[in-house]
């Protein structure tokens, strides 16, 4: 690192999971950082997370076992898998198996719990608020940070973990813009239910994803296919699925009806088709702002917590910051791209609105072995990047 690049903090934009926990990592690998988070203040997010074996290890290795423990559930319901709308298993995944498979377990996390917990581990000061980044300026020796209402910020290097609508990859790369994915998601946090079965129900067009949290919640979250900026129905969205699951197994009314209707969280799912480039000289991407991903898989996340530990690690050892970006962007793309695609494709299918094609998928999935149908999971969650640090 040269004696100007020590003057100067790194500025990490977006203070979403990705920057918080890049934040962490670089603090822990003796960086000085900065997190500029355009609102003014974190609100809480009414949902749950899943985080695979990939991610588990990542947060190991950023000494957050503790947090692993105390915020994670480790669900042991009798039934889980995947199951036709009606709630007849289609495929048994206990999680023993995919524990197994995955070289790890899996855990399910209250997001806000998680996040909260990643920002009380930074260093006194490293977050600020109400700064939203509009434009930014690199030469040779750093980069310039230029936020609403005229403030600037000098920094070594900048990381854009500024989500799926990222402005710095709008200033880096513009031609690079969210692709819609032809469905809506739901999500919420049900309370004083003990679900039967674990997993996801699969109808025709629509899905319905049930995880056990800890302290007795649980996360759901629901699908439905529409078309892009469709209006939200007037009578609310509680009221909008219980319409669209009518019929459904009960479960999944019964786990809407016990969630705070205003906590319920709508989103239209889409992805970035994968990129060539993450970084341009002293700024890169992280997180979504680089790789967004449909949610199928359960990784973005994830790969955003692998980005974090790996750009650390990378600059720890480089003898200069920018080359470390070149060498983050080389060790992360592929993968991160791989995991892109592979969700969109699982999402496709899972989406499917044809009767008899969906009879077909569930009569198939229904054939497959647990294994066989775990290999791409397994290939993502069981990873470790030693070979990358
Ligand atoms: C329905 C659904 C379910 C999901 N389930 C899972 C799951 O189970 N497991 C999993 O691993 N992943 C899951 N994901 C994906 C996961 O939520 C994201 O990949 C992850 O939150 C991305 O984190 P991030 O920090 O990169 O971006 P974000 O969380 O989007 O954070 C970006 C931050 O940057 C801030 N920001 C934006 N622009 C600016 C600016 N110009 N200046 C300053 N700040 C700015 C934003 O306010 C925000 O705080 C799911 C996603 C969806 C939609």
């Amino acid at each position: 690192m040269t004696t100007q690049e020590q003057d100067f903090p790194i500025l990490i934009i977006g203070a979403g999971i990705g920057g918080l926990a890049t934040a962490l990592a670089l603090q822990q690998a003796g960086f000085a950082v900065q997190i500029f988070e355009r609102t003014k203040e974190i609100r809480e997010s009414g949902s749950g997370l899943t985080l695979w074996a990939n991610a588990v290890r990542v947060l190991q290795e950023l000494g957050l076992a503790d947090l692993v423990q105390q915020l994670a559930q480790q669900p042991a319901p009798t039934r889980a898998g995947f199951y036709t709308m009606r709630g007849k298993q289609l495929v048994q995944l206990p999680p023993r198996t995919v524990e197994e498979q995955c070289g790890g377990p899996t855990i399910a996390i209250h997001r806000a719990e998680f996040q909260a917990a990643l920002r009380e581990r930074l260093a006194p000061d490293t977050l600020v608020l109400d700064k939203q980044l509009i434009d930014l300026e690199q030469d040779t020796m750093g980069v310039t940070a230029c936020f609403a209402r005229g403030e600037r910020v000098r920094g070594s290097l900048l990381i854009g973990a500024d989500g799926i609508r990222s402005q710095v990859r709008q200033l880096l790369f513009p031609q690079s813009q969210p692709r819609y994915a032809g469905y809506t998601a739901w999500r919420g946090i049900a309370t004083g239910v003990t679900p039967p079965l674990m997993g996801e129900l699969w109808g025709c067009g629509r899905r319905f994803g049930i995880v056990p949290l800890a302290k007795e919640r649980v996360y759901w979250y629901a699908t439905c296919n529409s078309p892009e900026n469709a209006a939200e129905r007037p009578e609310g969205r509680q009221k909008e699925l219980l319409d669209l699951f009518k019929g459904w197994h009960p479960v999944v009314s019964t786990l809407i009806n016990a969630t705070e209707a205003s906590t319920i969280l709508r989103n239209e799912i889409s992805d970035l088709q994968p990129l060539t480039y993450w970084s341009k000289g002293r700024v890169t991407l992280l997180g979504d702002a680089a790789h967004a991903m449909t949610p199928n898989m359960g990784q973005g996340a994830c790969q955003a917590l692998e980005d974090a530990l790996i750009l650390a690690r990378t600059l720890r050892h480089a003898h200069s910051q920018e080359n470390a970006l070149d060498m983050y962007q080389q060790k992360r793309l592929a993968r991160a791209n791989m995991v892109v695609v592979n969700s969109h494709r699982m999402g496709l299918v899972a989406q499917w609105e044809h009767p008899l094609a969906c009879w077909l998928r569930d009569s198939l999935l229904a054939l497959t072995p647990p294994q066989m149908l775990l290999k791409q999971f397994k290939s993502v969650a069981s990873y470790t990047w030693e070979s990358s640090c």
